[in-house]
């Protein structure tokens, strides 16, 4: 007979906006057993926003069972899509989502994984790095397909563009995986900025390093930085302990090295231990460290648009020789063609510098589906310097397409 144990969970996370992005549009969320990055995408503040409803949607939805979790991201999705149908400056806004949660229910207890989009979450184990998640990438298929390689990915100009996120359909795909934890695994959730600048190998060398969680996320966002930190990166780490379940002492021995500031979980706040515990091979335990919320921003955006855009301004001043290049490589719109689909991108077509366009919004019009002279209206759209002007042309070739005003 097993010696019945408790299963500890300790934690910390770090998130940074990078060295070129003007704002931060990834959001975390750690709590008792729930643990959740996400990444959002969209124009002037959808990111932010998306990322941030989504967390929160999770964050407090009924807990306990795998399909709790999934109806919570599915709910999640439903709020993200119509945020951003009802709202016109937030058309188009998605984030991805990735949580790992501690499944209660039963004898034991499991981890439940559940991904949408491209961030990731790998599981450490005996020295090995194992991406748990799929990323839901256009590049990312096209690896599996052997069309490209790892390398050849990693410097795709798509390679940001998602081929499946939270809150841009009104359905959504989820991804989930159930699994039986160990004692030292440990457990990293992160966004993309994080595997963009470094590589798996380069990952598990500082995970190897047995320091306390909120450390080794600090650790790693600082060295995406240091290789670009050409996107905001964040880094939950979760790790996987026991203890006997004969003492009811508190734990102590991790508190010491803390060097956590706000939001700190002691381990005096864990729910009290029912008494039926002890027949059970495992209860859940669980303290943290060093973990931000990031939920408040979307309140803050909310109350006010224009303090962010002064901040905004705020920010071009400190930075303004790189800012104005990336201004103008960002400046505007194009209308483009991706994955077969006709796309609107924000920035100069090809890029300028390491200011890459980036996918301002997705649509469902195939470009095969065009007639040979809208497909060459497409290609010599060239710049247009709003997103109504890029739409009001989209929306022409979709009323050509779809219109039906002919008849046909
Ligand atoms: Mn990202």
């Amino acid at each position: 007979m097993t010696t019945p144990s408790r299963l500890m969970l300790s934690w910390g996370g770090a998130t940074d906006q990078g060295r070129v992005r003007a704002n931060n549009q990834d959001a975390m969320y750690a709590d008792w057993g729930l643990f959740i990055v996400a990444d959002g995408m969209g124009g002037h503040q959808g990111g932010e926003v998306a990322a941030n409803l989504a967390v929160r949607a999770v964050a407090k939805a009924e807990r306990g069972s795998v399909s709790d979790l999934r109806n919570a991201v599915v709910e999640a999705n439903r709020l993200v899509h119509e945020t951003a149908i009802a709202q016109p400056e937030l058309h188009g806004m998605g984030t991805t989502l990735t949580a790992l949660a501690v499944d209660q229910h039963g004898e034991g207890h499991q981890f439940v994984v559940l991904n949408v989009g491209d961030s990731r979450v790998y599981r450490y184990r005996d020295n090995q790095l194992e991406q748990l998640t799929e990323d839901h990438s256009y590049v990312a298929e096209l690896v599996r397909r052997g069309d490209i390689d790892d390398e050849a990915a990693s410097v795709h100009p798509y390679r940001n563009m998602l081929t499946r996120a939270i809150g841009v359909h009104p359905d959504v795909e989820i991804d989930e995986w159930v699994f039986e934890p160990a004692v030292g695994d440990r457990f990293i959730l992160c966004s993309d900025g994080l595997t963009n600048e470094l590589d798996d190998s380069a990952i598990a060398e500082q995970l190897a390093n047995a320091d306390d969680p909120g450390a080794i996320a600090q650790a790693l966002v600082a060295t995406a930085n240091e290789h670009g930190g050409r996107d905001n990166s964040t880094v939950l780490v979760v790790d996987v302990q026991a203890e006997p379940l004969t003492t009811k002492d508190e734990p102590r021995e991790a508190a010491e090295d803390d060097d956590s500031t706000d939001l700190e979980h002691k381990s005096d706040e864990t729910p009290d231990i029912p008494d039926h515990a002890a027949g059970e091979a495992f209860e859940i335990r669980v303290r943290g460290s060093t973990v931000k919320q990031r939920s408040w921003l979307y309140d803050q955006v909310r109350i006010s648009l224009g303090a962010a855009l002064i901040t905004l301004v705020l920010t071009v001043t400190t930075a303004a020789m790189v800012f104005t290049i990336g201004w103008y490589a960002r400046s505007g719109y194009h209308v483009d063609v991706v994955a077969n689909h006709v796309v609107i991108q924000k920035g100069r077509s090809g890029g300028l510098l390491w200011f890459e366009p980036t996918l301002e919004q997705w649509t469902e019009i195939q470009i095969s589906e065009l007639s040979d002279t809208d497909q060459s209206r497409l290609a010599n759209s060239g710049h247009m310097s709003t997103l109504d002007e890029a739409q009001s042309f989209v929306a022409t070739l979709q009323t050509r397409q779809f219109g039906g005003e002919d008849g046909s």
